[in-house]
Order: structure tokens, then sequence, then C-alpha cells
């Protein structure tokens, strides 16, 4: 059986696995998909999906933990039904994401709304829909929201998003609770927002919440930032505003490299001690796991058009590019590299770069393959911030997206046409 490359996100993968010699998506061939389909081509794993969400679940036991699936890491609906089924909820950070969980059938008094811009048409949709909980981030949108909510006849119940000031030690684009960052409320100023909040006609405080980054691969930051809550939690109690419920953000990484990313279950035991410790055992918690729910249930298939040995490196040219996956360009991110059908020969290192007109369009560096044209090759780790973030840069149509389930599939999403890109564009008249 050949085996994963060293530096793998999926290395011991239960769900994406060689299998006579070809790279499968449990019992699908991967090499008959590309064929098929065609590439770029985003493929996921329904089992994959499963086992993450159960270890959520198995870490939750019977303690009160809702879990709200960060849909922006992806937001296909076949993916957000799945998790829908499972009994999920969602965060949202839009109203177009709140359409996809209406859409695929998501229980709106499950779903949380983040994002620091809601606009008043947002507020409305969200407030119609009557969703569990708005996710506060300044004194000008609680102002907005009451505002709003009165307006139709309601009360917004709400969660402050405070800014803890601790350092996630992640990437800087991707680290949310520092002073410096846009989002949440200063810790600081945390009990004069609650005091305003509590006092606004249009608003029933219920909750605190925070998300300090994405990715983290260390535990300690998020115990940093309880301490800071449950502080707050203690001094609003003394104010005469009591909270229901403790939303601590997503944030858990997975695997792309070698990192070994802490489980929910050494998260939860941790944050329920503490609420033991310091008496808030009566606190609900929420979870807005994104990444760790997806990032490793899906893969990007692409096909080497050319290789190009310069001096200084040598190109693999792929069919893939940044407008498909742009977590490298934005990132520098790692994605592992797998041949779909490993073929046995000279290796060179290679830098696997897309078509388009940017330096910054690369897909992964460095990597020691045995290559030929035509050869397709799964970038791993593309379940999370991956199809969500493609454009149409270049005029290209976006992928299409697979599901497999078993030794089955189904197209989740069709490739796009170009007629799709034209259309809504409109010349000047003659
Ligand atoms: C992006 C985001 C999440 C999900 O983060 P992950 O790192 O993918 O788990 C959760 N909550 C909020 C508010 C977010 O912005």
């Amino acid at each position: 059986m050949t085996s994963l490359s060293a530096q793998s996100g999926l290395a011991g993968h239960p769900h994406f696995h060689y299998q006579d010699g070809v790279l499968h998506a449990e019992n699908v061939s991967l090499a008959a998909l590309a064929l098929k389909f065609g590439t770029p081509l985003y493929v996921y794993s329904r089992a994959a999906l499963g086992q993450a969400w159960r270890s959520y679940r198995d870490a939750i036991g019977d303690r009160p933990v809702l879990v709200c699936y960060g849909m922006k890491a992806n937001s296909n609906l076949a993916v957000l039904k799945e998790f829908a089924r499972l009994g999920s909820g969602f965060d949202i950070v839009s109203g177009g994401e709140l359409k996809r969980v209406l859409a695929a059938g998501g229980d709106p008094a499950k779903v949380v709304f983040s994002g620091v811009g809601k606009q008043v048409w947002e507020m409305r949709a969200a407030l119609e829909a009557d969703v569990k909980c708005f996710n506060v981030e300044s004194q000008a949108e609680l102002q907005c929201l009451s505002d709003v909510a009165q307006s139709m006849g309601r009360r917004a119940r709400v969660s402050l998003r405070v800014n803890p000031d601790v350092d996630a030690q992640t990437h800087p684009y991707i680290s949310t609770g520092l002073k410096e960052n846009k989002f949440g409320i200063a810790i600081e100023s945390a009990l004069d927002a609650y005091r305003t909040a509590a006092a606004l006609p249009g608003l029933e405080v219920v909750g605190v919440d925070c998300h300090i980054g994405s990715q983290l691969t260390d535990i300690s930051p998020y115990f940093d930032a309880l301490e800071k809550l449950l502080d707050l939690i203690q001094k609003l109690d003394a104010a005469g505003i009591s909270i229901k419920h403790l939303d601590l953000g997503g944030g858990l990484g997975i695997r792309y490299t070698d990192e070994i990313p802490p489980s929910p279950k050494a998260l939860l035991d941790q944050v329920f001690e503490r609420l033991q410790a310091r008496g808030l055992a009566h606190l609900h918690l929420v979870l807005e796991p994104g990444r760790s729910l997806v990032g490793n249930a899906g893969v990007l298939l692409t096909t080497v058009q050319y290789l190009k040995h310069a001096p200084a490196r040598n190109f693999a040219i792929v069919d893939a590019a940044m407008n498909d996956l742009l977590r490298p360009a934005l990132y520098d991110a790692y994605h592992g590299v797998q041949p779909v059908v490993p073929r046995d020969g000279q290796t060179d290192e290679y830098d696997i770069v897309g078509p388009v007109c940017e330096s910054a369009d690369w897909l992964a560096r460095q990597r020691r393959l045995a290559l030929q044209a035509g050869d397709v090759l799964a970038l791993e780790s593309a379940g999370a911030y991956a199809m969500v973030m493609a454009s149409n840069y270049n005029t290209r149509a976006r992928a299409a997206e697979i599901m497999v389930d078993g030794d089955q599939y189904h197209v989740v999403r069709q490739r796009e046409t170009l007629d799709d890109l034209l259309r809504g564009e409109s010349m000047l008249p003659d």
C-alpha cells in the first residue's frame, strides 16, 4: 500500500487513503472522479465530516454545550445539511449565510450571528428567523440592533463579543483577540457596554462571547481568555446582569503538515473544570468550530499542465490557481500535495503554481515529487477556507464540488460555466 508523504495533513486519515496505488476518498477513486468531472475539482468525504463532528459530540457527552458550526469555513448546502442533520447549530456572519442555513433546513434557534458590520437588513432577517443570539461587536451596533428590534416589536437576544487581548500565536491575519484587531469590544470597556445593552429596550442580554483566532495549535490562549471572561461574568453578576451562556468561539487547529492540534475533549474538560472551580457550572457553553469540522474532510484535485525547468526552480504548472485556493497566497499556508496515482522514477523539487498572472499564484513550494504532464495531484486539507474563498479572477470559472459517501458520490455544486461568468454584465448602448 502506497503511503502519504511525510508532511501531510492526511497522515493516518481513515477516509483519504491509497487503495491499489490510487488515492481514494472513502471507496471512490479520485482518479475516476478527476476523469469524469475534470479538474480543478473539490472532493469532500461525508464520513470525514461525521468523524469530525463526533470528536466534538463525544467530547461533550451530556454537558450543556451547543456546537454552532462556523460555516464561513465551508458553506456548501450539502455540508450544511449534513451538520444540521447531525444536530449542529450554525455561526453565521452575514444575511447570505442565514439564507443558506434556512435553505439547508438548519434550526434558527441554534444560530448565532457574529460579525463586526451587520447591516439593518441582515438584523431584520435574523430577527424574523428568531435566531438564538446576536454576537454584538460595538456600542454603535448595540444601539442599532435595539432600534431595529424595537421597530419590529421584538427584543434581540445579545451576547457581547469581548476582545480579551490574548495572543493566539497564530498567523497575524487569523488572529482576532488582540487589542489592535477590529473585532470585539475591549475587555476594559465590556462592563460599560453591558450596562448600555441592559438598558436598551430592544435588547435582552443572554451571553458573553469571544473568538480569539483560528488554527490554534496550542490550547493555552483559550484559558487566558477564559479566565478574563469568567472575571467579567462575575462582575456582571454583581452588577445585576445575569449571563446564561458563554461562547468561546471557534479556532481549534487542524493538521496541515505535522501539527498535533488539541482535541475538543482536551479543551472542554479543562473549560468545565474551570467553570466548576469558579462556581459557574450553571453556564451553558457555545462553541463555533469551523476549520476543525471540515478542513481535513476535503481535497482539491488539479492536473499538471506543464513542467517547466527554469534555472532557479522547477515549476509544475497546474490547472488550479489562487482563485480556487487562496490560502497559500493570502497566508503563506501549507497544503500537502499527493499524486493521485504515484509514479516511480526520478523525483525533482517543484513549486506547484497556477496559470493566474500573479507571482502570488502558487499553491505549494519545494515539494519533492515524480511528475509528468497530465498527472493529477490532490491538494490536501482543502475542506476549509478553500472553495468559499474562490473567485473568478482572470475570468476563471469556479470549480465543481463532489461529496463522496461510501462508494457513492454526489455533485454538490456544478462547475461554473463561462456563460455564468458573463451573465449580469452589459455593454453601454452604441
Ligand atoms: C471564523 C470564525 C469562526 C470559525 O473559526 P475556525 O477557526 O474556523 O474554527 C468562529 N467564530 C467566529 C466569530 C468566526 O469569525
